[in-house]
């Protein structure tokens, strides 16, 4: 059972400048034997800390790390029994990529059929035959990419750590390594630990996700759960491109009422689930998808109609973002290319009120 537990795990780095700095600040979760979890964050979140602290690179400051059934906050790395993917892949530059390949389990002494036998196996589920006698300078960024993954594989670890892989390759690449992977570790039936701070990189390659934010685990869920039931605004603002729009409101008379004197018809679950809400401010979370031009607004079960000038249009070829104001807040919505609007011009949107979510201002905890 190749399971990996953080068990209260805190860790606090001496800095002369913050003075005791907490990066994480009492995580406890499991991740599950053959499964891929994602930690994904804003920059400085403590997603890259949590990792190391695995791969036993950094020493938790208290709280235990488990891996298989064995307690490991005293282990070496080298004896976790985990393999480790760097952003920057670490290939030896002087080596072919065979030598790459057959350099960790040589230092392990390992029988020279065995290794040939290994890197043979990992070059042809990463379709590396054909380069195993070039140097990594040979190699195109995703090749060399493939060859780190390679490195991992022959290792046969219980458990693969990934941090940021891919942010050294291009737009396309990074699409089509993000496939890859999600087909190796299918076949590998590995359990993988993965650290991005690529919202969209998380969503396709995650069957959970640890959301973090300054240190502290905002959520935990699969991709849809966190896209359809965020527990907080940060979560709610993090998941999904473009971001989910906020605003401002008041809940009066089953109504909620934004800026400009404006006011919202709630649906009748709406209206229920935030009685408790009556006369006090709320924040009103719409995503960009759930707005429509009412020219292409079909089927919106719960449509509210809000007329707004037009701020800026984003063309994306397979959709139109359309930002406009309501009150003191920008709004994007994501609507069909072939919706019409112009600069300036006062359009009628379609929000879809059943999409909708609710939060509270001070707490910033989803009411609904
Ligand atoms: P990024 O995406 O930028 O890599 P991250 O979420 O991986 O960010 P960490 O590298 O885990 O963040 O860092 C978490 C916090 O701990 C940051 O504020 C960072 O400055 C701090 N930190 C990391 N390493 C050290 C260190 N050796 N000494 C002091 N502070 C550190």
């Amino acid at each position: 059972m190749a399971r990996v537990v953080f068990d209260n795990i805190r860790k606090e780095y001496e800095d002369e400048k913050r003075g005791n700095f907490t990066a994480v600040a009492g995580s406890s979760f499991t991740i599950e034997d053959k499964e891929f979890v994602v930690f994904v964050g804003p920059s400085g979140c403590g997603k890259t800390t949590s990792l190391r602290m695995i791969a036993g690179l950094e020493k938790q400051t208290s709280g235990d790390i488990m891996i298989g059934d064995r307690i490991v906050n005293h282990l070496h790395p080298k004896d976790r029994d985990i393999a480790m993917v760097f952003q920057d892949y670490a290939l030896y530059p002087h080596m072919t990529i065979r030598e790459n390949l057959s350099f960790g389990l040589k230092n392990l002494k390992r029988p020279t059929a065995e290794i040939e036998q290994k890197v043979g196996a990992a070059s042809a589920i990463l379709g590396l035959d054909d380069m195993l006698e070039r140097k990594p300078r040979e190699l195109s960024g995703g090749q060399r990419q493939r060859v780190a993954v390679g490195r991992a594989i022959v290792r046969d670890p219980q458990v693969f750590l990934f941090d940021e892989p891919l942010s050294n390759l291009d737009a396309k690449l990074r699409i089509q390594m993000r496939v890859e992977l999600s087909e190796l570790h299918k076949r590998l039936g590995a359990t993988i630990v993965y650290v991005t701070h690529d919202q969209v990189e998380a969503m396709t390659l995650g069957e959970r996700i640890v959301v973090m934010n300054k240190g502290v685990i905002q959520q935990i869920a699969p991709p849809t759960e966190l896209y359809n039931n965020p527990s907080n605004m940060f979560v709610a603002g993090f998941i999904g491109s473009p971001a989910m729009n906020f605003i401002d409101a008041v809940i009066e008379g089953g109504k909620a009422v934004v800026g400009g004197g404006r006011s919202f018809d709630l649906p009748a679950h709406v209206v229920q689930g935030l009685r408790a809400y009556e006369g006090k401010p709320v924040v009103l979370g719409i995503r960009p998808e759930h707005i429509f031009g009412e020219d292409f607004a079909l089927h919106v079960p719960h449509d509210h109609k809000l007329a707004a000038a037009v701020q800026v249009i984003e063309n994306l070829g397979s959709e139109n973002l359309v930002y406009f104001r309501v009150g003191e807040r920008t709004v994007t919505a994501k609507v069909h290319p072939e919706t019409s609007a112009t600069i300036g011009q006062l359009k009628t949107f379609v929000l879809d009120l059943s999409k909708a979510h609710f939060f509270d201002p001070a707490s910033e905890e989803r009411i609904l």
